[in-house]
């Protein structure tokens, strides 16, 4: 097992910069989710991992040995990288059993019969498909058939498992399924997981660090919860989070003798979340306000905002409503019915500590 290291990995296909000087450290045994919209380059760094695309510049470690490295023209080819892949569109053989599909690599590999057996056996009784040995892929379900191909790259014990949107075929419920089978794994086979993925609560369901990724760059690593309450930018504030955050433009300017963030009718005093941005100025901000950090009262009290109901949209357990506040259309996330009508007077309260403020660059003050 090693730690994997990416030291300025480029990648450029003709003019298009698909991975721009990435710096990444995944330790030995993490969870790693490449997160962003698609074309962002995250397939492209999973290939490069696995030794299937040529950066074009950088260097790719695993533990101390180096993998790739476009200074000294180092390259261990994928076979040798002790890396198991799985693709979103996962071809199981179909003329071949469960168990033969499972047993395949280690057959390849020339392993003694009974080491085959008892290796393919354990893994898919890991996998929860034991009961499934003598089956053909044409008779399981797609969670199924996705578990016996990831079954079948286990088997062989890669030491980092990179996985490329396994779960974008299944249904919502399936896929809420394999996300909890796939985190069991991961503890059961103590491997590193590299997982790529477009959807926000993958990522942060399943992983112990995500890097946020956008138009090649990385624009945060860090662990789930951190990318959530203190994203590095808009994009990733913008990106991670549902329903998305509400981002109203304003100023931060000092009053007195305290920094205030004064965005249409909300004023705010202002919060640093990041602590790397030590002189402030006054300066043109967006306000980031998660819709489950504001709550709203029916009547007035000092430090709330008065608005207007827009739109009421009821999700079972919680409800999203749409309050109009000023030139602005807030949303707020309520977890009881509070039997709202269109057009009536409400007051917006914003629960202490959780404003975030994004500065001229879009960065995190
Ligand atoms: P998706 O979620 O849609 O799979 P992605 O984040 O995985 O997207 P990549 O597949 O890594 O993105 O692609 C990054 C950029 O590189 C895109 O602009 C893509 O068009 C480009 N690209 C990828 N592979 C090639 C290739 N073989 N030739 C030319 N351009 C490519």
């Amino acid at each position: 097992m090693a730690t994997i290291r990416l030291k300025n990995i480029t990648k450029r296909f003709g003019q298009v910069t698909a991975v721009d000087n990435l710096n990444l450290e995944i330790e030995d045994g993490s969870f790693a989710t490449l997160l962003g919209p698609s074309g962002c380059g995250k397939t492209t760094t999973l290939r490069m991992i696995a030794g299937l695309e040529e950066p074009t510049a950088g260097e790719i470690w695993v533990g101390d040995q180096c993998v790739y490295s476009s200074e000294t023209g180092e390259y261990v080819p994928p076979g040798k990288r002790k890396m198991g892949l799985v693709f979103q569109s996962y071809a199981l053989w179909p003329h071949l059993t469960v168990y033969d599909n499972i047993s395949f690599g280690l057959s390849i590999a020339k392993r003694p019969s009974s080491e085959i057996k008892s290796r393919t056996i354990a893994m898919a009784k890991i996998l929860q498909i034991g009961d499934l040995l003598e089956r053909y892929p044409s008779e399981l379900s797609g969670g199924q058939q996705q578990r016996v191909a990831i079954a079948r790259v286990l088997v062989m014990e890669p030491e980092v498992l990179l996985l490329d949107e396994p779960l974008s075929n299944l249904d919502s419920k399936l896929r809420m399924d394999m996300r909890a089978e796939l985190k069991r794994l991961h503890l059961e086979t103590n491997s590193t997981i590299i997982y790529v993925t477009h959807d926000q609560l993958e990522a942060l369901t399943m992983s112990s660090h995500v890097a946020v990724m956008h138009q090649g760059l990385l624009q945060q690593w860090a662990p789930p919860m951190t990318i959530y309450s203190q994203p590095a930018n808009v994009f990733t504030a913008d990106f991670i989070g549902n329903p998305r955050i509400n981002l109203v433009d304003g100023v931060l300017s000092k009053n007195g003798d305290v920094w205030e963030v004064v965005a249409g009718n909300i004023v705010l005093p202002f919060v640093a979340k990041n602590s790397t941005s030590t002189s402030l100025k006054e300066q043109q901000v967006r306000l980031g306000l998660r819709a489950e950090d504001l709550y709203l009262s029916k009547e007035p009290a000092p430090g709330l905002f008065e608005g207007s109901v827009y739109s009421v949209l009821p999700a079972g357990s919680e409800w999203y409503i749409k309050v109009k506040v000023g030139e602005e259309i807030l949303t707020v996330t309520i977890y009881n019915d509070l039997n709202l009508t269109i057009d009536e007077p409400i007051w917006v309260g914003v629960f202490e500590n959780t404003m975030k403020c994004f500065g001229e660059r879009g960065t995190l003050l």
